[in-house]
């Protein structure tokens, strides 16, 4: 169905609380509006009009960097005169169906969207999600400096509904609507616009999803929703380099005195290279070598920490995230206790996790092996993962 879009941007958020306003804001690591532009676009939006406030032209180009299919047209200081802006700027002809969007409710999917779109098509003059008020609903006086506020009646919540947006509406309908809105009055949603003009509004089905970033404690509860379900995954990783020539060796993103050091292409940093396994197997991508061929002569003699910190990106770029990591380093000499806590700490600030989350263990074989000989070290590891779906 063809529809084109505004997305109100331009809000202070000050119940927010500090800092960038809210619809700049990282939520999962992507920009708040971002998230509703993107499902627009991808809910087959033909244009997509962000209304902003002056002065935000190069954080909203940053936040939809990459996208197409979208301009700015600059708000005005309610909402009603930012979507008025929003609707000049979509150059909409009257039969057009256009959806009305808050940025900050950035968890909206293209099935929120099909339901408004749908129920136009069916004959509306607009159409919006709603949910049914589930709580009792108290009358009381304003919050006082001294005391709390008392009940003066409970609301019957009967028919009773929460309005959420995306809003739909003809395009010739809401600019009429908003035309003949007394100037002095500020709606706090579209439909309110055309309802007062007559025209018969439909609710689709709400979502809790499609909750508002209010207050600061909402992007909480929005990190949450955006997740979805996590599932836990486990990798783990093996590596052994030879002792040669030198006087030291790198474990752990550590360098080490020793009097023999080990030989590889890199830095020969084992534990590193175990632990970088790990996590790649945990995502199911291949092994270190994959995406670090020893052919390449940029990885001669490089910092091991550049593999490990490519694959928590990976993860990172997926929207997981790093749980655990437990390295055994396997060896007779040099002696690991000493270092161990400095190792722990270099993990832990590579892949940015509290301390309790990262381990690093030592132990020998007992004189027997390649390693018991002191021809070489070898380290083995294991990570949990946590990935959406
Ligand atoms: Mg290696």
């Amino acid at each position: 169905m063809d529809f084109l879009a505004v997305i109100v941007a331009a809000g202070s958020g000050q119940r927010a609380g500090p800092g960038a306003a809210k619809q700049w804001r990282s939520l999962r690591g992507k920009p708040v509006a971002r998230w509703s532009l993107e499902a627009l676009l991808s809910a087959g939006a033909r244009r997509v009009v962000v209304v902003i406030a002056p002065g935000d032209e190069a954080a909203a180009a940053e936040a939809f960097a990459g996208l197409d299919g979208w301009r700015l047209a600059t708000g005005g200081a309610t909402r009603d005169r930012s979507v008025a802006a929003g609707l000049a700027a979509l150059d909409a002809s009257s039969e057009d169906i256009v959806l009305v969007h808050d940025a900050a409710r950035p968890l909206v999917e293209t099935r929120h969207i099909d339901a408004v779109v749908a129920a136009l098509a069916d004959g509306a003059d607009g159409a919006l999600p709603a949910l049914a008020v589930a709580d009792t609903l108290k009358r009381a006086t304003a919050w006082a400096d001294v005391g709390n506020p008392a009940v003066t009646a409970t609301v019957e919540r009967a028919g009773l509904w929460r309005a959420q947006t995306p809003q739909a509406f003809r395009a010739g309908v809401l600019a009429e609507a908003y035309a003949a809105w007394p100037a002095a009055e500020s709606p706090t949603d579209d439909a309110a616009v055309v309802e007062r003009a007559g025209g018969r509004i439909v609710l689709t089905p709400g979502d809790p999803r499609l909750m508002k970033l209010t207050y600061p404690e909402d992007f909480a509860m929005a990190e949450l929703l955006a997740g979805g379900v996590m599932t836990t995954r486990i990798g783990q990783g093996f590596d052994a380099h030879r002792f040669g020539p030198g006087d030291g060796v790198w474990l752990c993103g550590v360098r080490i005195p020793h009097d023999r050091s080990l030989i590889g292409h890199s830095d020969a940093d084992a534990g590193l290279h175990a632990l970088t396994d790990a996590l790649l197997g945990a995502i199911g991508e291949g092994d270190i070598g994959d995406h670090f061929p020893p052919s390449d002569p940029r990885w001669k003699g490089a910092a091991s920490s550049v593999f490990l910190a490519h694959a928590a990106e990976l993860i990172a770029a997926r929207g997981g995230r790093v749980v655990n990591v437990d390295v055994t380093l396997i060896c007779e000499r040099p002696k690991i206790k000493p270092h161990r806590e400095a190792m722990r700490g270099r993990l832990a600030e590579l892949l940015a996790l509290p301390l309790d989350r990262v381990s690093v263990k030592a132990t020998t074989t007992e004189a027997m092996g390649f390693t018991g000989r002191e021809e070489g070290l070898a380290a083995q590891a294991v990570a949990s993962v946590e990935m959406p779906g």
